[in-house]
């Protein structure tokens, strides 16, 4: 009777009633992508909003509801299609990078110019790039200058000028100037393939939010057809009961979470932040600790030569050139700055072999029976050098180090590594978000606390070795704090992997791009405060559309419960409150 009744009412079943079997065609073949889903969810014992969808469509077939079998499908389709759009935009970010990337490039082959496919290209083919044209290879530009800019890389968009010598990155943009590049790497090799590659698979990973969601959602699915049987039970009125197995959505749960997370990837890759999967945002949200790496983190990475002594007799160009012909053989910022200052001074450093890198410590080189130390007082102390008076009053707040021939210490090398601009109010914007901040370095006493004062860490360690580093994390990490850490991958990686995140600084270097659990293609620290703030957005959204889906469920099956809802209602609310927790995730892309 209940039913008749209700439908009388609401004049739908009058209007209805001649298209019974277009109604019934409709559902069966409109609705069958709900039912396909059904079939494998259920074929893998999972139970999705499809499942209750389906049981709703074929209860209002049994119970001779045609219309709002119709209506049911029609509003899950396009809440559907809706949610893929939205989920395709976000991905957009990756896709899009992939395609600016050019397929075809102008090469000098035998001394033509010819056209062909990027993919053909090989190491030192040289490749040339016109203003407007985006540069096709990671290489070192051999002829020409240009303005290129990066910020497909870097999410940078003041355009850097480049000349010979400069390396230039696949996907950056030539804004001006005609250039010719001797190709490294191509594809997927380079630092921009990297990117899009770290991206696509940061998606695949299901973060532990993630889970939960999922979990969450199944429970409301479940909830709903319970409720719906309780209904029927208590009311034996089919329709509320068909009602609230309508009424209830678990879609801002299920598709929400992951739409929240993509979107929220593929901004901070935008902005020159490839975050490494949705579960190291989430780490971000939790973390009490940051801690930085000095050199080349805070500071510029770039020392330069500001004092150079000599004693024993040796002259300070003979210390220059002894340490230059160790320092030849090492990348260390401190080895090019050394080797900057005796280039600029026409030192001459003498032919050195069997060179031997202490981490920590500085290098050691021998030649014929000669021998050369450069480095710390560790260094000295460890090879048996005794270290005379004089050498040890260094000029203060500099990285002052020894330089040893043949077993005595004949001068120092003291240099200076600025601060970065940027550091100093990146790390006054984390200790306003009530972060612990520490800075760790292997540099010496006096420059660090000169450093770590300017920038206003809240503590500081020097004299560290790149393993104390490591037991410093795994100390605070035991302590129960949640550590994040940040290098510039030049012996940082493994406390890069102990932290529970990991940053790597610096695009173009493999260690940091490989070993971090997210990567900074700039050298800027405020990246760090725009992430937590990201990542925090990204979790209230999550968190806004579990309660919004459980209270909203709540409410509605109540409703649908005591018979104000019919189905029609029901499903315009379902579809409206997915459409209002897709919009509130897809937010997050802007
Ligand atoms: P950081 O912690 O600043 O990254 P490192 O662990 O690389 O520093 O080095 C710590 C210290 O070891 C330096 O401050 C320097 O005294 C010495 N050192 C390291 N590498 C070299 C080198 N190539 N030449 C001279 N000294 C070095
Ligand atoms: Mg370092």
């Amino acid at each position: 009777m209940g039913l008749a009744a209700l439908w009388s009412l609401s004049g739908l079943w009058r209007q209805f009633i001649q298209f019974d079997v277009i109604a019934l065609a409709a559902t069966l073949v409109g609705g069958y992508p709900i039912y396909k889903e059904t079939y494998t969810s259920l074929k893998q014992k999972h139970i999705n909003m499809e499942v209750s969808m389906t049981i709703a469509i074929i209860a209002s077939l049994i119970v001779g509801a045609f219309s709002a079998a119709v209506v049911i499908s029609f509003f899950v389709i396009l809440a559907e299609l809706i949610e893929s759009y939205a989920l395709d935009k976000a991905r957009d970010t990756v896709t899009r990078l992939e395609n600016i990337t050019p397929k075809k490039t102008l090469v000098k082959r035998h001394g033509e110019e010819v056209t062909v496919d990027v993919q053909s290209l090989e190491e030192n083919d040289i490749v040339i790039v016109r203003d407007g044209e985006r540069i096709p290879v990671d290489g070192i530009i051999t002829r020409g200058t240009a303005v290129v800019n990066q910020s497909s890389i870097t999410g940078e968009s003041i355009p850097t000028d480049k000349t010979e010598s400069d390396r230039v990155y696949a996907g950056s943009i030539n804004e001006s100037g005609v250039i010719e590049v001797r190709t490294e790497k191509i594809g997927t090799e380079t630092v921009f393939g990297k990117i899009i590659k770290l991206v696509e698979e940061a998606e695949s990973k299901k973060s532990p939010i993630q889970k939960i969601s999922d979990k969450l959602a199944t429970r409301l699915v479940v909830f709903a057809i319970l409720s719906s049987i309780v209904t029927l039970l208590i009311t034996r009125n089919p329709i509320s009961s068909i009602s609230v197995i309508i009424v209830a959505g678990s879609c801002g749960v299920a598709a929400g979470t992951p739409l929240a997370i993509v979107a929220t990837i593929g901004r901070a890759a935008k902005k020159g932040v490839i975050v490494k999967g949705g579960i190291y945002l989430e780490e971000m949200t939790r973390i009490d600790t940051v801690v930085i790496d000095k050199t080349g983190t805070i500071t510029l990475g770039e020392p330069t030569v500001t004092k150079v002594r000599a004693f024993n007799g040796s002259t300070e160009s003979e210390v220059l050139s002894y340490a230059a012909s160790v320092e030849g053989h090492s990348n260390h910022p401190i080895s090019r700055a050394i080797m900057r200052k005796a280039a600029e001074l026409n030192i001459r450093p003498l032919q050195h072999s069997q060179f031997t890198y202490s981490p920590g410590r500085g290098v050691i080189s021998e030649y014929g029976g000669e021998r050369i130390l450069v480095g710390n007082i560790r260094l000295m102390i460890e090879n048996n050098i005794p270290i005379p008076v004089e050498s040890q009053d260094s000029p203060q707040g500099t990285t002052t180090i020894l330089v040893a021939h043949n077993n005595t210490i004949c001068g120092t090398i003291s240099l200076v590594d600025d601060v970065r601009d940027i550091s100093r109010n990146a790390i006054a914007r984390l200790k306003k978000m009530g972060l612990n901040t520490i800075m760790l370095t292997g540099d010496n006493e006096t420059a660090t606390k000169l450093i770590g004062e300017k920038v206003g860490v809240d503590e500081f360690y020097a004299d560290l070795l790149p393993q104390d580093k490591v037991l410093k994390i795994e100390q605070l990490v035991t302590q129960g704090h949640r550590v994040v850490m940040v290098g510039d991958g030049v012996n940082d990686a493994p406390a890069l992997a102990r932290a529970n995140v990991g940053i790597g600084m610096g695009a173009g270097t493999d260690v940091a791009v490989e070993e971090a659990d997210i990567v900074l293609m700039t050298n800027d620290l405020e990246k760090i405060p725009d992430l937590l703030d990201l990542s925090k957005s990204a979790y209230w959204t999550i968190m806004g559309n579990f309660y919004g889906t459980i209270s909203i469920d709540a409410i509605g099956v109540a409703l649908a419960f005591l018979g104000f809802l019919n189905p029609l209602v029901a499903a315009l609310i379902h579809t409206g409150s997915e459409l209002a927790f897709i919009a509130n995730s897809a937010r997050l892309m802007r």
